[in-house]
């Protein structure tokens, strides 16, 4: 049995239909899959239809994005009930925050002798605007040659339209998976590349909130990296979870089930669905 309990379909930034997911998961020799795309359980009832008919189980899954210490942290949730009201409201939630945030950059974009900005980034984006879409507005406008310099000149870290995200915070994510009956997972902890440490104290404030399991795969990693965060879901005494996090084909390093198993020691998630 191979578990792949971190995956992206193209309702969020991933390249394949949830179909096509759930296919690519099969022929990979996935047994488990878990859906896990940003902010949204959309995709989940397509992905449960496709794997009933291909004979892979799927998890119903779900990747927030936060922040802890003005550091972006994800948390995955599985085995959630994507019909749960908290869970829904969170989901909301989140995306008002987008919405707002690509309001307040067209704002900033207009002090600085843009206008229209949100408007003009709107007619690009197919759903919510974020930063790519105002850098192609800005570019079909003229203002710069680019979508590079665009970030560079208008959007990136110090300039006129960077405006941070303020997503649901940490314990509330937590609180609304663990509502919809789901296990809520630290992921990929290797990305932040925070001190040892500071990856700790971030565990520690998880726990407290009722976060349960941790990522001690994400994709391909070294064995000195899987040691390591073996060691403190061990300490901490947390499940350990694994998975691809794949976005798209042909990125081998995230490619669906293609990871080492989690270490003996370690208490693996889906014992806890
Ligand atoms: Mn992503
Ligand atoms: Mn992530
Ligand atoms: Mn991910």
């Amino acid at each position: 049995m191979i578990y792949d309990l971190h995956s992206h379909s193209n309702v969020s930034d991933g390249g394949l239909t949830p179909e096509a997911l759930v296919l690519r998961a099969r022929e990979k020799g996935v047994t488990h899959l878990a859906l896990t795309d940003h902010d949204t359980v959309d995709g989940l009832l397509s992905a449960q239809n496709a794997a009933q008919e291909c004979g892979v189980h799927l998890i119903n899954g779900i990747e927030f994005s936060t922040q802890w210490l003005g550091c972006g942290v994800h948390i995955v949730g599985l085995n959630i009930d994507p019909s749960n009201d908290c869970l829904k409201a969170t989901v909301d939630l989140q995306m008002q925050t987008r919405v707002d945030r690509a309001f307040e950059i067209g704002q900033r974009l207009a002090k600085v002798g843009i206008v229209d900005a949100y408007e003009g980034a709107k007619k690009i984006a197919s759903g919510v605007v974020g930063r790519p879409h105002f850098a192609q507005h800005l570019v079909s406008q003229g203002y710069v040659n680019s979508v590079n310099a665009a970030f560079k000149k208008y959007l990136g870290d110090g300039k006129a339209g960077d405006v941070p995200q303020r997503w649901v915070e940490l314990p509330d994510i937590i609180s609304a998976i663990v509502a919809a009956g789901g296990v809520a997972v630290l992921a990929h902890p290797g990305k932040y590349r925070f001190t040892r440490t500071k990856l700790k104290r971030l565990v520690t404030f998880f726990k407290e909130s009722g976060g349960e399991a941790m990522e001690v795969i994400s994709g391909k990693q070294t064995l000195n990296e899987t040691n390591s965060f073996a060691d403190i879901v061990e300490q901490y005494n947390m499940y350990a979870s694994c998975g691809s996090d794949f976005h798209v084909p042909n990125q081998p390093w995230q490619e669906l089930g293609a990871f080492s198993a989690l270490p003996e020691r370690c208490r693996p998630v889906w014992t806890t669905f």
